[in-house]
């Protein structure tokens, strides 16, 4: 729950996921053609590619991000975000 909605100063007040059920309905059957991949050793945890995640797929882990493939569509938002170039987009094979 959100104590005060514009206040995103503490971790504390962001909130579990920003979008609380996902887009897709089922998991993702292969339509996707690239996914983003997180760097973890550049990601500072900003968290703002989980805030502006439009299917509610990336989750917090500690001060990282962890990203649902089973729903992420690879819109690549995540990766136009990031301001630490943290995420790239890599081909579905
Ligand atoms: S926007 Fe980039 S630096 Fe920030 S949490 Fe996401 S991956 Fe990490
Ligand atoms: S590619 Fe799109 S759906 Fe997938 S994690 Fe990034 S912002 Fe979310």
């Amino acid at each position: 729950m959100i104590r005060d909605a514009k206040d995103f100063t503490s971790l504390g007040n962001i909130p579990f996921a920003p979008a609380y059920e996902h887009t897709l309905v089922s998991v993702n059957s292969g339509f996707r053609t690239e996914k983003p991949v997180c760097d973890r050793e550049k990601c500072n945890g900003c968290f703002l590619c989980y805030l502006y995640c439009p299917d509610g797929v990336i989750s917090k882990d500690g001060e990282k991000v962890v990203i649902d493939y089973d729903y992420c569509k690879g819109c690549g938002i995540c990766q136009k975000i990031c301001r630490k170039n943290a995420i790239v987009m890599e081909k579905e094979r």
